[in-house]
């Protein structure tokens, strides 16, 4: 099947603007090859349409889409992290493989469905209800990924210890993962179940209470021998951070950067209590960032300080981690409002021109395809065709400019403002309600 194609939509992201008569040459395989002013004819003329990358969710747990509407009373007095955390145990213990398919179906159909072309999964529920080491359920993550049609990274969670020097219990044992030794035959078996143009793998701790330093060590060596990226919850909860005070003499971030002796291919997700100048130090060593605004808002976990550089840089992403809510729009914009909320100013998160409409769609593309190491999130030869057509003529978006459009999108705009989706060259339309195959 050839997915070879010339694209022109009204207006295309070319970057830095929104430009007009921009054509877009996809390859067989489903790879841009050329984009500018080319003089052909488009196969594909998307009319009333204005053309981005899709964007790309850093950091998400599909399955916790079956929480939504959940966990959100509280007649024992105010809840925080902690006591939402019981209510996806609870999720846990009743969820079998057929309604962890389920969950993470829906999830990632809704993900496309937004305008998220590509997705790291953070998969640490490994094994079937009662049963500690079948591993049965990251096959069905591919499986999910592939059906919904978006591009998946599985993020493959080591998971040790039940808090820092604590046994596993309970639902946490569905997690384990005996050994680094086992780990990396897992990936490997993983390796071969991948579908080679949509789906890779990246290592993953889950965090420092659920695997000690040496053995995060160990696993970020062998990830960079690899070549994969390397994800890590970090400082989501001040217990955490006064927890690893206490056992290691660190905050999190610094004794990661300690152990792990550089932060190449590393991103850290939240960073919610680290302090700006360890974050800083994070960045100098090549790290990125994982924020995840809205889950951290539900959560009640709190906001990490961010200056102006983070975003300009490309050091920032975005993630959907709980998925109560899907929407990258929504993503984009608390990234900012979050800041101007904590520092009574505007513009917090501004690129160099004094733009910060950019600077966010730059976290939900460049930044999370980086995140991943993934060829995306920019319309530029050598990337994946993953694309997103915006409808124009969508009310939110009434009296749009070229010049103000991004800002219209990223500030005044919804999910419904997605006409259709390309991964990989293969393009949906989502006037169906976003349902997909
Ligand atoms: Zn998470």
């Amino acid at each position: 099947m050839t997915r070879a194609q010339i694209l022109e939509a009204d207006l295309t992201w070319t970057g830095a603007a929104f430009e007009s008569g921009v054509q877009v040459r996809v390859d067989d395989e489903g790879r841009i090859a050329l984009v500018g002013r080319l003089d052909q004819r488009p196969t594909l003329r998307l009319r009333d349409r204005a053309l981005l990358p899709g964007f790309v969710n850093a950091h998400s747990h599909a399955f916790q889409r079956g929480l939504r509407g959940r966990g959100e009373t509280f007649p024992r007095g105010s809840g925080s992290f902690w006591t939402w955390r019981e209510a996806m145990y609870e999720l846990v213990e009743g969820l079998d493989a057929q309604a962890f398919y389920r969950w993470s179906l829906q999830a990632f159909r809704e993900m496309r469905a937004a305008g998220i072309t590509s997705v790291g999964e953070f998969h640490y529920l490994h094994h079937s209800p009662g049963v500690e080491s079948d591993f049965a359920l990251d096959e069905l993550v591919l499986k999910a990924a592939a059906r919904a049609g978006v591009r998946l990274v599985l993020l493959q969670a080591y998971y040790a210890s039940g808090g820092i020097g604590r046994p596993l219990t309970g639902a946490q044992l569905r997690f384990r993962v005996p050994s680094p030794a086992a780990y990396w035959e897992r990936i490997e078996r993983l390796a071969e179940a991948l579908q080679p143009r949509t789906q890779s793998l990246g290592a993953v701790a889950h965090s420092v209470r659920a695997a000690p330093p040496d053995e995060i060590a160990a696993l970020y060596a062998e990830s960079r021998r690899r070549g994969l990226p390397f994800h890590i919850h970090v400082a989501e909860h001040p217990q955490e951070v006064d927890e690893c005070r206490a056992a290691y003499g660190l905050p999190p971030l610094v004794l990661l950067l300690e152990r792990l002796g550089s932060a190449q291919a590393v991103t850290a997700v939240h960073c919610t209590h680290s302090e700006p100048e360890e974050i800083e130090r994070f960045f100098a060593g090549g790290g990125r960032l994982c924020v995840c605004p809205l889950t951290e808002a539900s959560l009640g976990d709190g906001l990490p300080t961010l200056g102006a550089g983070a975003a300009a840089r490309g050091l920032l992403c975005l993630g959907t981690d709980s998925n109560s809510r899907i929407s990258p729009a929504e993503e984009m914009r608390w990234l900012e409002y979050g800041q101007r909320l904590r520092a009574r100013e505007r513009g917090v998160l501004r690129d160099g021109a004094g733009r910060v409409a950019p600077a966010l769609l730059r976290a939900a593309t460049l930044g999370g395809a980086g995140a991943l190491g993934l060829d995306a999130g920019a319309i530029a030869p050598g990337a994946w065709a993953d694309l997103v057509a915006v409808d124009l003529n969508a009310p939110a978006l009434a009296g749009w400019d070229a010049a103000t459009l991004v800002e219209a999108l990223v500030f005044g705009a919804g999910d419904e403002v997605v006409a259709a989706t390309c991964v990989g060259g293969d393009w949906m339309e989502h006037r169906d309600g976003g349902q997909g195959p």
